[in-house]
Parts: C-alpha cells; sequence; structure tokens
C-alpha cells in the first residue's frame, strides 16, 4: 500500500509500505477514506527527529471503511464506516475507568514515562504506524473505533478523531464561569474549533492569531478577533477589551510554533530554553521563543483565572514567571486529549442538520495522498491559506 512516510527535517514521502495485518486479536484493518495533517504533525517535521525512524508512517487523524477485525473485537465489522481516535486506550485499564484514556496504562510507553500510545507518533508514544496511509492497523480495536452513520461527508466525522474532542477538553478543563470569557492563542485547526465551541456553549470569546486568513475564518464564525501580527502585546489589549481584569480563562493552542512559520517572529518574552535529555538540545536551537503564547497567556487570565494549555510543548522551559503565575492564582490545565470521553457531547453536534461547528467550513484543501508532501508543505508555512488540510487515501 501506499503511505506517508518520515525521511528528515521537513522531508516525507509517499512510498510503498507493507500492508498491513491482524497482529493481536483486539487488531482492526481500516481502509483509510479521510485523514487529517495536525499541527502535532509539524512537530515531527521540524523539530522532533531525534524520535523518529527514518520511514515511520505518520498521520494521527483518519477515518474509513473496517475491513476485517480480530477474534476479539465485537462492536465493529467490515463494511461498518468509523473513525479512530489518535490515542490508543483499552478502555478497562485503572486510568481507562476514570475516563483519563490519554494515560492508559495497557498502552503507555512506560520505559519511555510517557502516557497512552498514538497513532502515527514514532517510538515516542508506542512506535504504531499511523493513518496517512491506504489502509491502518488499529491496536485495542475492542475499544478505540467509534462508528458513524452512512450518507454525510467525511468532514462531519474525520475531526472526532483529534480536532473536536481536543477543542472541546480544551474548554471544559479552561474551566470558564457561566456567562464568563476566554481567549483563544492560536487559530489553527484547533484553535478555530476551541473558539467555536466556546461560543457554542455560551461564553465570550475573543482569539488572537497573526495569520490573516486564520483570522478571517474564525470572524466569519462570529468569533472576536486580535491580530497578532498588528497588535503588539495582546494581553494589554485584551485587558482594555475587558475593563482592564482579562478574561476569565486562556486557551493556548499554540504550544511550540514551528521554526520558521510567520507567527516565529512574534516572540515577545524571553525565556530559556533548557533541553531535557532526550531532546538531544534540539528543541531549544531553533532560536525563538517557543513559551510565546503561553506567556501571554499568563499575562492574559483575570486573576484567580484558569489557563489551559492545548498546544503540545517539549524539552524543558525555564524560567516560567513563578512568582507572577502564584500572585495571580493561575491554575493551570494540560494534556492530551482523552478523545472517547467527549464523543457522546460531540456526535449530536455533528450529525446535527444545521452543523453548528462548521465541520463543513475547516478544511481549505482536500488533496489525494501523493501529494501529502505538498500538503505539509503549505501548512507550515502557512501558504496558499491552508488551515486544515485533509488527505484522501
Ligand atoms: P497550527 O500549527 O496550525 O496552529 C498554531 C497556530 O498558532 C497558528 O495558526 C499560528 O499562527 C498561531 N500562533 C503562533 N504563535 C502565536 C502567538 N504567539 N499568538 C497567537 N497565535 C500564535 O496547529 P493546530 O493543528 O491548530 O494545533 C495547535 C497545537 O495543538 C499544536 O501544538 C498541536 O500539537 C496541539 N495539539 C494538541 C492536542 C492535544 O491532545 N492536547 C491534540 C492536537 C493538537
Ligand atoms: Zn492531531
Ligand atoms: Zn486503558
Amino acid at each position: 500500500m501506499k503511505a506517508l512516510t518520515w525521511h528528515g527535517k521537513r522531508d516525507v514521502r509517499v512510498e510503498e509500505v507493507p500492508d498491513p495485518v491482524i497482529k493481536e486479536p483486539t487488531d482492526a484493518i481500516v481502509r483509510i477514506t479521510s485523514t487529517g495533517i495536525c499541527g502535532s504533525d509539524l512537530h515531527l517535521y521540524e523539530v522532533l527527529g531525534p524520535f523518529i525512524g527514518e520511514g515511520d508512517v505518520l498521520g494521527h487523524e483518519p477515518m474509513g471503511i473496517v475491513e476485517e477485525v480480530g477474534a476479539e473485537v465485537s462492536h465493529i465489522r467490515p463494511g461498518d464506516r468509523v473513525v479512530i481516535p489518535f490515542n490508543i486506550s483499552c478502555g478497562h485499564c485503572h486510568t481507562c475507568a476514570q475516563q483519563l484514556y490519554a494515560q492508559c496504562e495497557t498502552t503507555q510507553v512506560r520505559d519511555q514515562g510517557m502516557g497512552a500510545a498514538l497513532l502515527g507518533y514514532t517510538k515516542l508514544y508506542g512506535e504504531v504506524p499511523g493513518g496517512q496511509a491506504e489502509y491502518l492497523r488499529v491496536p485495542q480495536a475492542q475499544f478505540g473505533p467509534i462508528k458513524v452513520p452512512e450518507g454525510p461527508p467525511d468532514e462531519r466525522f474525520v475531526y472526532l478523531s483529534d480536532v473536536l474532542p481536543t477543542a472541546w477538553q480544551a474548554v471544559q478543563w479552561a474551566d470558564i464561569p457561566d456567562g464568563g470569557s476566554v481567549t483563544v492563542f492560536g487559530l489553527g485547526p484547533i484553535g478555530q474549533m476551541a473558539a467555536r465551541v466556546a461560543r457554542h456553549l455560551g461564553y465570550r470569546v475573543i482569539a488572537v492569531d497573526p495569520v490573516p486568513e486564520r483570522i478571517g475564518m474564525a470572524r466569519r464564525h462570529g468569533i472576536e478577533v486580535l491580530d497578532a501580527g498588528r497588535v503588539d502585546v495582546a494581553a494589554e489589549a485584551i485587558r482594555d477589551m475587558t475593563k482592564g481584569r482579562g478574561t476569565d480563562s486562556v486557551i493556548d493552542a499554540v504550544g511550540m510554533e514551528a521554526h520558521g512559520s510567520p507567527a516565529a517572529k512574534l516572540a515577545q518574552t524571553v525565556t530559556g530554553l533548557i533541553p531535557d535529555r532526550a531532546a538531544a538540545g534540539l528543541m531549544s536551537r531553533a532560536g525563538v521563543d517557543r513559551l510565546a503564547a503561553l506567556n501571554q497567556a499568563i499575562d492574559t487570565v483575570r486573576r484567580g483565572g484558569t489557563i489551559s494549555v492545548v498546544g503540545v510543548y517539549g524539552g524543558m522551559a525555564d524560567p516560567l514567571p513563578m512568582l507572577r503565575m502564584f500572585d495571580k492564582g493561575i491554575t493551570l490545565r494540560m494534556g492530551q486529549a482523552h478523545v472517547k470521553r467527549w464523543i457522546e457531547d460531540l456526535m449530536p453536534l455533528v450529525t446535527d442538520d444545521a452543523d453548528p461547528l462548521g465541520t463543513e467550513d475547516l478544511a481549505t484543501h482536500r488533496l489525494p495522498l501523493e501529494q501529502a508532501p505538498h500538503g505539509y508543505e503549505i501548512f507550515q508555512k502557512k501558504r496558499d491559506g491552508a488551515i486544515k488540510v485533509l488527505l484522501t487515501p
């Protein structure tokens, strides 16, 4: 089959690789019909090289049709239309029982001290080949795959693999009070959806990004926006909009920003970044302040407020402004999304004819799998108006 494989920094290729086969009675094989490129893939593309094996198959946002199931998989069968959560969880261990699926004890990479295995996230997270491919072996398929109805286009469901539950959890973790307000830093796919979810739940939303097309998309969905390319200090501007207080909550949907993007030059605060041993120093070399968004979030949130960090950071960050965080009494909550935990909340929204979250207005590009390398490039460089790129194997 054809699959998107990693070969080096900014070097991904579509190649012939062996077809996946059932290895465990809890596996399933799925023929992929749509699969997203995510901001998290950009970390592999740009900075996480030391963790990746040449030829690793990437991708963690797939959906498709079940081809084959192992003996212990009974809730889905060949022919079913399914979307696959990006975290691989067993559904029955100590942490899964608490719906902390991203921390599944059955699949976590214990010797590296990491959480649940992830699809397509290399040896960092369990070395499970990913879903930017024609076919995918899904481990723990007795629990993971989510059956979706026939009829509506893939765009309605494909984001249940990651983007929507991640955005939903970001809003839950932000702990916004009734009638309250939230600032969303970053208007990539995650920030777009976090802003839409927060608005859908009735909160005031202000969103910040430097990329005109991304600002335009959020504005189209009724979000108040700040152009980070024009406003010098977002925190000050947001205090001006909120009686001097800042918003009740802030969502950081940026994380470590890929080097070379238009946003990299936005770095405003100088923070040192001490690489951890495993990262072998590479993450600190980009020469940009990878904590720009988090520092702005700390400045922006009102006293006693909550910051929900949904963007992924790597390495060790030092120093965080601990006195400022302590004095303001900030709560910080973060982590990978527990995908399946939020599906019950989201399914009624994605199947609603009115498409309240605008799932059909997120993908700016739909490319054949063969053009995946081009998709990575335009998504990273924010070229050609790329906001969400979906691949069609
Ligand atoms: P993306 O790279 O398209 O989005 C990042 C956005 O942040 C871009 O639009 C960029 O212009 C903007 N930005 C950069 N610096 C900024 C700044 N200082 N202020 C305001 N905006 C700024 O990626 P995405 O797919 O939307 O993902 C966003 C983050 O979420 C990534 O770090 C990704 O790894 C992470 N993520 C986390 C989870 C999870 O489970 N927690 C799941 C999926 C993605
Ligand atoms: Zn993703
Ligand atoms: Zn588990």
